[in-house]
């Protein structure tokens, strides 16, 4: 029997909401979301009531910001929606946003004992098995605590940054990985916003080169997480970087690993 592939869907590959841009979200198998800037933008209900887990980078509105119309739009399904991260990314999004004053706190409703959403906390650097594939959060460098993940099955994986400036750890694992087919990679602003980069803990086209230095050769880098704003500057200096293994992710791209 040949092993199952990986199947990885771009729901959302922007970093801003307009029109034409869905925010960062990405389907791994039909069943577990890969941050959740706009699941229900981008999903049927049906397709939305059959999710059964969202894995968040972090707690960032353009990672997190369809959550709330998710939860509401399941509600009722009768088995939770497991919401996973490490601690410091779930306890953002309950004291800030399922807090009961911004949004109900479903891990209550309809009753505490069969509740709409659960939170599932992840260890750093700990593989959890989801379904039939295993993710581990690594940690990367970003305004508030953020996680990359390594996501694989046997005899594949693929390696999202999430969003991160300069880093390293994330990228030590990478190496280690054996059978990496892809990196998904943020750039998230033009080189002329490279200040406004700085500040927010992002990268820019410039900085891509040395990142790749970290990465095993020859694996694809896919790069996602644009501003809006910035996005026909980056595809420039994309371009201008004359590097075969980059390219921008498009919305509704699909890969099979
Ligand atoms: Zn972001
Ligand atoms: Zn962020």
């Amino acid at each position: 029997m040949t092993p199952r592939k990986l199947s990885i869907r771009v729901l959302g590959p922007y970093g801003g909401s307009a029109p034409g841009c869905r925010m960062t979200t990405f389907l791994i198998d039909g069943e577990t979301a890969l941050d959740a800037g706009a699941l229900t933008e981008a999903l049927t209900l049906p397709a939305q009531r059959r999710l059964q887990r969202v894995v968040l980078t972090h707690a960032h509105l353009d990672h997190v910001a369809s959550l709330p119309f998710l939860v509401e739009n399941i509600y009722g399904r009768g088995r939770p929606l497991e919401i996973a991260a490490p601690p410091a990314v779930l306890a953002t999004l309950r004291r800030h946003v399922f807090n009961d004053l911004v949004w109900p706190d479903f891990s209550r409703l309809p009753s505490p004992s069969r509740p709409t959403v659960r939170y599932r906390p992840l260890v750093a650097g700990r593989p959890f098995r989801a379904g039939g594939i295993t993710l581990v959060p690594l940690p990367v460098d970003h305004l508030v605590p953020a996680f990359g993940y390594l996501v694989s099955r046997p005899g594949r994986a693929v390696l999202f940054s999430g969003d991160t400036m300069p880093t390293r750890r994330i990228w030590a694992h990478a190496r280690r990985a054996p059978d990496l087919k892809a990196v998904f990679l943020e750039v998230s602003f033009s080189d002329e916003q490279a200040e406004v980069a700085r500040a927010s803990c992002h990268l820019t086209p410039r900085l891509l080169p040395a990142e790749l230095e970290k990465l095993p050769p020859r694996v694809p880098v896919y790069l996602y997480h644009a501003k809006p704003p910035s996005l026909a500057r980056i595809r420039r200096e994309i371009d201008a970087l004359g590097i075969s293994r980059l390219r921008l992710l498009e919305t509704e791209e699909s890969f099979r690993f």
